[in-house]
Formats: C-alpha cells, sequence, structure tokens
C-alpha cells in the first residue's frame, strides 16, 4: 500500500467513490473540499457525516480535512454560481450552462499546493470524460497538463489519479459496490449530493435530488443501468439455480442418515449460517 493520498472531496457521489478507491489504496487519506459560491452549498453539510461513516469503516486510515473558501463569483461566471440560470441546457459559449470556467484549474492548483505541504504522493479527483458534462477541465489531456505544471512549479512528484475518468456513471455505482457492497452503496445513495439545484427533500432510488437538472439525471440513469445489470448478475449466480429444490433434499438426505431430532439441530445452524450469505447477495431494495 503507498502513503499517502489528498483527495478532493466534495461530498458528491463521485468523490465519495474515489474517497473509497483512496482508502483501499492508501495508508493515509486527507481530503480536502471548497466552498466557492455554489448554489447547491448544501454539498458542504454532507461532507462531515460522510467522512465520519468512512473513519469507522476505514479506522486509523483518514487523515486531515481542509475546507477552502474561494469567491469565484468574483472572477467567473456559470449556472452553478448564478440563481437564475440553471435551467438553460447550454451557455453562450456552447458548454452546459453549469461550466464555471477556470474551476477545476483552481481546485487542482490549491489542491496540490496543500498536497505537497503535507508530503502525500497522490492527489485523487473524481473528473470523468466517459459519461460526463463536458466540462473542459475535467479532460483528461487537461489533467495531465496540470500534473506537468504543478510538479514543474513546485518542484514535486505528485500524481493526480482520476479513476473515474474512463467510466460511466453506472460503473461508478459498480467501482462502489466492489469497494464496500451494499454498506456504501446505500452511504453514497442517501447521504451524498450530487443535486445542482442543493434539493435534499426529494428522495429517489438514487438518492436526494430535484430530478430534473443534468446532474440529476446523470446520477439516476446510472443507478438503474447499474442496478438492472447487478440484480440480473445476482439473480443468475444465487436464485436462477433452484437452491431451494437443493436444500430441501439434502434436508432429507440428513434426516435420513442422522435420525429427525439431530438432523434438524444441524439444519437449523446451516440454514442460519447460508441464510447470512444470501443475504449479503440480495438485489438492493429500492428505498422506502
Ligand atoms: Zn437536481
Amino acid at each position: 500500500m503507498s502513503k499517502s493520498a489528498l483527495v478532493m472531496f466534495s461530498g458528491g457521489q463521485d468523490s465519495t467513490t474515489c474517497l473509497a478507491w483512496a482508502l483501499s489504496r492508501y495508508e493515509r487519506v486527507d481530503t480536502i473540499g471548497f466552498h466557492y459560491g455554489q448554489r447547491h452549498a448544501v454539498e458542504m453539510t454532507v461532507r462531515e457525516p460522510i467522512l465520519d461513516w468512512m473513519g469507522l469503516h476505514y479506522p486509523n486510515q483518514l487523515g486531515s480535512d481542509v475546507l477552502l473558501t474561494l469567491d469565484l463569483k468574483g472572477i467567473t461566471r456559470g449556472a452553478l454560481l448564478d440563481d437564475g440560470a440553471l435551467k438553460e441546457a447550454t451557455g453562450g459559449d456552447g458548454f452546459p450552462s453549469t461550466y464555471v470556467p477556470g474551476r477545476n484549474l483552481l481546485f487542482m492548483t490549491y489542491a496540490a499546493v496543500v498536497a505537497a505541504q503535507r508530503g502525500n504522493q497522490a492527489l485523487v479527483g473524481g473528473m470523468c470524460e466517459t459519461d460526463f458534462s463536458g466540462y473542459p477541465d475535467c479532460r483528461d489531456n487537461t489533467l495531465k497538463a496540470m500534473q506537468v505544471a504543478v510538479n514543474l512549479g513546485m518542484a514535486t512528484n505528485i500524481r493526480i489519479e482520476t479513476p473515474l475518468m474512463w467510466i460511466d456513471k453506472a460503473q461508478t455505482w459498480a467501482m462502489a459496490m466492489d469497494l464496500g457492497g451494499n454498506a456504501l452503496v446505500k452511504m453514497i445513495q442517501y447521504s451524498t449530493h450530487t443535486c445542482y439545484a442543493g434539493d435534499r427533500e426529494h428522495q429517489h432510488v438514487w438518492g436526494f435530488g430535484c430530478g430534473e437538472c443534468a446532474a440529476c439525471n446523470l446520477r439516476a440513469n446510472g443507478y438503474r443501468k447499474w442496478h438492472e445489470a447487478y440484480s440480473a448478475d445476482i439473480h443468475k449466480k444465487f436464485y436462477a439455480r433452484e437452491p431451494v429444490a437443493h436444500l430441501s433434499q439434502a434436508s432429507d438426505r440428513l434426516s435420513d442418515r442422522l435420525g429427525a431430532r439431530l438432523a434438524a439441530r444441524i439444519w437449523a445452524r446451516l440454514r442460519d449460517r447460508l441464510s447470512d450469505r444470501l443475504w449479503q447477495h440480495q438485489p438492493l431494495e429500492d428505498c422506502p
């Protein structure tokens, strides 16, 4: 396991998955978040409970959390900074209206400075080209150039790692399941925040959100696609083999050999253990 990483952690699905990814690879993981005048500043309020959850599930690995305040409203633009423009699909420059020019470049630069001061070997971010919103500062080439620039500028050797760069939202849900099973997926469903409108009132199977903005649509479609494939896979593995019929025959054989009373006791123990295992692999339920 490598030594330490700094994760750019906003409290959203992507950065939370990246945090779990980093915790599975690094001995110590620090986090950094940005208050930048975002309309969905509610994402900042979910960071702490998520960090508490991660601290319990990955004991003694979480390091410090830094929260920086940058007033981006004073220097750039975009619907994420402007209360009125979220419903526009694209801005005048052809990019999504939610694109905030330079935002991720600034975040990366600040985060790299913090990583250099703390001695982190890696800087981890949830940027993605596959299923993304078209932001040019989330592109792989941009981040490779940033890695060169910050290391030249600070005489460091920090790696910028983007585990989600080439996967879509469905695969991001699958990654969470691989990393932390049902417990991590459930936590991501109900504790992380993605919605650009900052909606924490409406609960869906994929989490909280307005259900209409681009971020909600990406998250919801990814969840449905992943859940459908995951449920089909689980059904194939554990239910399509008619396990109940096999178990019933096994119970009868046990009873023939050992007598009904002893067989019943052994069978009860076996059944408890088996049901625990089956329960762990059951398809996820929809939210209440
Ligand atoms: Zn939304």
